[in-house]
């Protein structure tokens, strides 16, 4: 079986790739803990993943699939946006970010909570060509306070249908997750392409 990289050094996202992309004839390897990070510093998600997955594909000689992602929040102008990961600084924790949101919130009311959660990503050669970039989105409300105990980053404060997304099962949250969307809009380069 032909082997795709996951150009990620964030464990979290490498699981949840794992998971939605299961059943593809590859067999997925993640970087090695060791691997140099790719650099992030486009303005646009797009860019970031389009530069990820080409850097990725270079280092390891393959082909490689990398994403990013960003949480846009609407009564904040679309921020973190693209600074999502580092919102609270560079050094941030998941945990730091997600009280700087909830301060830089404070106050607002529950109908102007808005948020999309937003996903590119982007499939690269091992010469780091890219040849395919997806998107996939999901809207739902921060709330006051976190919720739940699963997933990662800022999902116990994003909330679809009165759930935030880290009380949902992976299954659940796959089934609407802006990573799922993306990879499902990908899934037709990734089998033709390879
Ligand atoms: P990046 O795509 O590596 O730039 O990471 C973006 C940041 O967004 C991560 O560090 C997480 O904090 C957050 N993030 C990405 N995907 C998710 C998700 O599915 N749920 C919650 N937070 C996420």
């Amino acid at each position: 079986m032909r082997t795709l990289w996951i150009g990620t050094k964030n464990r979290d996202k490498l699981r949840e790739i794992e998971e939605i992309l299961v059943g593809l004839p590859y067999t997925l390897r993640a970087l090695p803990d060791d691997a140099e990070e790719a650099p992030e510093d486009e303005p646009t998600l797009e860019g970031n993943a389009v530069s990820k997955a080409t850097f990725y594909a270079r280092q390891r000689g393959g082909w490689c699939l990398a994403d990013d992602t960003g949480l846009e929040v609407f009564a904040l102008g679309g921020a973190p946006g693209v600074k999502t990961a580092r919102y609270a600084g560079p050094d941030a924790s998941y945990a730091d970010n997600r009280r700087k949101l909830l301060a830089a919130l404070r106050g607002t009311p529950p109908d102007r909570r808005g948020a999309q959660f937003r996903c590119v990503v982007a499939l690269a050669r091992p010469s780091g060509e890219v040849v395919a970039t997806a998107e996939g989105a999901v809207d739902g409300v921060i709330l006051e306070a976190e919720r739940g105990d699963g997933g990662f980053g800022y999902d116990p404060l994003f909330a679809v249908d009165g759930r935030s997304f880290a009380e949902l099962t992976s299954d659940a949250k796959h089934a609407l997750s802006h990573r799922a969307r993306a990879l499902a809009r990908l899934r037709p380069s990734l089998l033709e392409l390879i």
